[in-house]
């Protein structure tokens, strides 16, 4: 992982003691840090079944799309990545099982219905009835 404030490579601050001669333990703890200072999580993963990156997953994704997304959302092993019209999930579960989800709107003429309903434009209801 290279440091976005200095450019320099950084290393990982594991949260777990680490055997030196087996492959690394890694954890919700684990950190990326550099000697500016800089630090981030760091989503490595692995199990029985092997393990991955989830940064890595990520920017593998968005090599395929040639326009930046408008959101990329972080829980623990799993990303979401916000389109205009669709959101991405995918990542590791912490337990296993890698998953991937695509939502798209396919019903976008319900949409204002549905916000009518859950009564979020209070503002334009109450003109409406007037
Ligand atoms: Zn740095």
């Amino acid at each position: 992982m290279i440091c976005r404030k200095c450019g320099k490579s950084m290393s990982i601050k594991f949260g777990w003691e680490q055997d030196e001669d087996a492959r690394p333990h890694y954890s919700h703890e684990d950190e990326w840090v550099c000697s500016c200072g800089f630090s981030m999580r760091c989503r490595r993963y692995s199990d029985w079944f092997g393990g991955d990156d989830l940064h890595k997953e990520v920017n593998e994704y968005l090599a395929n799309h040639d326009e930046a997304p408008i959101k990329i959302l972080y829980s623990d092993f799993m990303a979401c990545i916000v389109w205009h019209d669709e959101v991405v999930v995918f990542g590791y579960d912490g337990n296993e099982y890698c998953h991937s989800f695509a939502f798209t709107n396919e019903e976008p003429d319900i949409q204002p219905v549905v916000v009518e309903m859950l009564g979020l434009s209070m503002g334009e209801m109450v003109k409406d009835t007037e």
